[in-house]
């Protein structure tokens, strides 16, 4: 029997954690089909083009935003991300498991697209751990640090249109409830 693939979206606050969790979930499940996002966002150091991001300039990001090549996109801070759709849609086709880590805005839009897609959101402990998360990082400046604590309360409201949510109080448990909801929905027969 041929079996179209399952979309996985891993979304959360930032600096909740779910890039991580990302990483050690695609070193247990490898046969999962991890998508590339475009941003504009310069790379950091240690990132490498294609791998991590596509890295873009506004002019290229709003050409693929006209050929409407983005399955989503969405400004997260000062910077455009998004999901090229080709690369989602020929790896469902051909049966792989696909995995999106994009921010609630951007799952948001793929839920109304792609509502038959599996939506896990990564939940920090409390907004103080999130707080610390996200400074002691060390990679965002305090204005970056206040904007994404005040735009994670909002986001926090989406958790409604999710199916499943994983607490990130503890690295392993949360990798391990995600690589779980992973396996059953594998098994899933009824879709309801
Ligand atoms: P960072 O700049 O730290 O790599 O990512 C910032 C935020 O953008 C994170 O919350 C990440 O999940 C989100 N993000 C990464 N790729 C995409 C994407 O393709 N679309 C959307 N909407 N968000 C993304």
């Amino acid at each position: 029997m041929s079996r179209k693939g399952i979309l996985f979206v891993i979304s959360g606050p930032s600096g909740v954690g779910k890039g991580t969790i990302k990483d050690l979930l695609l070193s247990r499940l490898t046969d999962v089909r991890l998508s590339i996002s475009a941003t504009t966002r310069p790379p950091r150091e240690g990132e490498v083009a294609g791998r991590d991001y596509f890295f873009l300039d506004s002019q290229e990001f709003s050409a693929m935003i006209n050929r409407g090549e983005f399955l989503e996109y969405a400004q997260v801070y000062t910077n455009m991300y998004g999901t090229p759709k080709r690369y989602v849609q020929d790896k469902l086709s051909q049966g792989y498991d696909v995995l999106l880590e994009i921010d609630i805005q951007g799952a948001m839009q793929v839920k109304t697209k792609m509502p038959q897609g599996v939506f896990i959101f990564i939940e920090p402990p409390s907004i103080d751990e999130l707080a610390f998360r996200l400074s002691s990082r060390g990679k965002d400046s305090q204005e970056s640090i206040a904007a994404r604590l005040a735009a994670s309360h909002a986001e926090m409201e989406s958790l409604k249109y999710y199916d499943y949510v994983v607490v990130n109080d503890n690295l392993e448990d949360a990798v391990n409830k995600v690589h779980s909801i992973i396996i059953a929905e594998r098994c899933r027969v009824k879709n309801n």
